[in-house]
């Protein structure tokens, strides 16, 4: 058999550190190994699997547009684009919306206008202007994000960074209304942060600071490229406090599990500093990614996907909840996101997700020690059930110290 992960070390770069498996396929929740073992699938691909692997009709959708028009660039109008930005905007009640392609593309499209608002329409003196962002954030890994990231080795040896950023503790709303100055432009936040460790913030911060920002004419940007497209239970996690945000930011899940499509919306008033030739990207809005996108979107309200994620999340949040291990220092989430954090003397996260591979059910650990898990959507009660038996079963394992010699010894692998 080829060694698929003897290629990617000799021909790669070690800028990931996977799990020992090489999955072949994907349908549904489950993922196939080279020797057709079956695995579910607790990661959802950091949340861009949430309609499940290779779901048909989204499969369809992009099939169908591609034996019809392939990409022609944003020089010419497309019979696609117009219908995905006009589904996108009446979802999420935005008033126009940028296609990108990452998740890290949305976010600094979404940085770049915020910029050019506070020169052309709050007032801000040239080059002055100033983002707050939250200590534990992850916006995506481009030069100017890691540099405003509290992770030290997502900055180590990439700087110099661009200036204008500012960090404020995450959950701590005075902590921002501190940090503002007549130069601020906007905050830039996580309703819930994901790589961080799945933080969820104490109840009221986010109206809190959506009050704040108001108050002081800076915007509200949320980073919903994880915790959006009801991941939480509701459309976006920031909806759970009745906020709406001035600038939006969509990726993972908009693009089907199928290839990449992000979107920065907005109110009018922002997204209309954006000139022709300010800003752009070959492949964003492409006929396939807006068709892939506008299914995504109709999949996810046809199938009642969001009202699932919230029923089958808490009973999730529940039964993670109920585990009595000592292992377990914090459950944390909402909706199908949930995070265990493991006390670091007892067990390290990369170590019980490495037991749970053997174990048939795939996860990834995160920073704060934390076993994430963000399932597809369309997870039944039925396979929560079975998967967090077996979390439970290897928690066990780890309390009574009864594991095979190559779980134990290895060191935690770093988070992607
Ligand atoms: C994954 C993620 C990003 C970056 O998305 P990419 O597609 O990997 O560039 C940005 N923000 C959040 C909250 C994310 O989870």
């Amino acid at each position: 058999m080829t060694d698929f992960a003897g290629l990617e070390a000799r021909f790669g770069a070690a800028n990931y550190a996977p799990l020992p498996v090489t999955i072949v396929r994907g349908a549904g929740v489950y993922l196939w190994d080279e020797a057709d073992r079956r695995y579910i699938d607790m990661m959802g691909a950091y949340s861009a699997a949430s309609f499940g692997h290779c779901h048909p009709r989204l499969v369809d959708a992009l099939t169908r547009q591609v034996r019809h028009l392939d990409t022609i660039s944003r020089a010419y109008f497309s019979d696609q684009l117009g219908p995905f930005l006009a589904r996108a905007c009446t979802l999420t009640g935005m008033d126009a919306a940028l296609p990108m392609n990452s998740g890290a593309e949305a976010v600094e499209t979404a940085l770049k206008a915020a910029r050019k608002w506070a020169y052309k329409v709050k007032g801000v003196p040239p080059d002055r202007a100033e983002i707050v962002a939250a200590e534990g954030n992850f916006h995506g890994r481009t030069i100017a994000i890691v540099g405003f990231s509290s992770v030290a080795q997502y900055r180590d040896a990439f700087g110099p960074f661009p200036p204008g950023f500012t960090l404020v503790p995450f959950g701590d709303a005075s902590a921002l209304a501190a940090a503002i100055t007549p130069a601020t432009a906007a905050f830039l936040v996580e309703p819930i942060q994901g790589e961080g460790g799945i933080n969820v913030p104490p109840p009221g911060y986010l109206a809190e600071v959506a009050r704040i920002c108001k108050a002081s004419n800076v915007l509200l940007l949320c980073d919903e490229i994880q915790s959006g497209l009801g991941r939480t239970g509701r459309l976006l996690a920031c909806q759970h406090e009745g906020v709406v945000p001035d600038g939006l930011m969509l990726g993972k899940a908009l693009g089907g599990g199928l290839l990449p499509v992000s979107l920065f919306l907005a109110r009018r008033e922002v997204m209309q500093v954006f000139t022709p030739g300010d800003h752009g990207s070959t492949f964003g809005g492409n006929p396939i990614a807006a068709a892939v996108g506008l299914a995504a979107l109709e999949t996810l309200i046809d199938e009642r996907l969001i009202e699932r994620a919230a029923a089958v999340g808490a009973h999730l949040l529940g039964r993670l909840s109920s585990i009595r291990n000592p292992l377990v220092r914090e459950v944390r989430g909402r909706g199908l996101f949930a995070g265990v954090e493991l006390h670091r003397s007892m067990a390290s996260a990369g170590a019980v997700v490495r037991r749970l591979l053997q174990a048939g059910v795939l996860t990834k650990d995160t920073h704060r020690n934390t076993v994430r898990f963000a399932p597809p959507l369309m997870i039944e009660q039925s396979q929560v059930d079975w998967a967090v038996d077996r979390f439970t079963e290897v928690l066990d394992e780890f309390a009574e110290r009864r594991l095979p010699e190559d779980i134990l010894p290895q060191p935690n692998p770093p988070t992607a």
